[in-house]
């Protein structure tokens, strides 16, 4: 019987280079992220920038429901995140 509970892949983390498991799909916000995401980060490097990403929004008092302010959210998540540029997400 194929098990629908299966643990995810482990993947090599391409910011602290360490194998674990991905960020659980749903966490991450970022559409245009999340396949770049889920096979090159570890789930323990998404929840610091799950905290980063908190205090910015309370920082800035950022609203997620506004495009602009998400854009900004994603553009930091790049920068934190050292993410390469060049992936653009298609305009909605
Ligand atoms: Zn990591």
């Amino acid at each position: 019987m194929a098990d629908a509970q299966q643990s995810p892949p482990e993947i090599t983390c391409r910011r602290c280079a360490k194998s674990g498991a991905p960020p659980l799909k749903h966490r991450i916000p970022f559409k245009a992220l999340r396949p770049m995401l889920l096979e090159s980060l570890c789930a323990a490097c998404w929840s610091e920038w799950e905290q980063t990403e908190v205090r910015i929004v309370n920082e800035y008092r950022l609203n997620f429901l506004v495009p602009e302010h998400r854009a900004a959210l994603e553009r930091a998540c790049r920068e934190f995140l050292a993410l390469p540029e060049g992936d653009e997400a298609q305009p909605s």
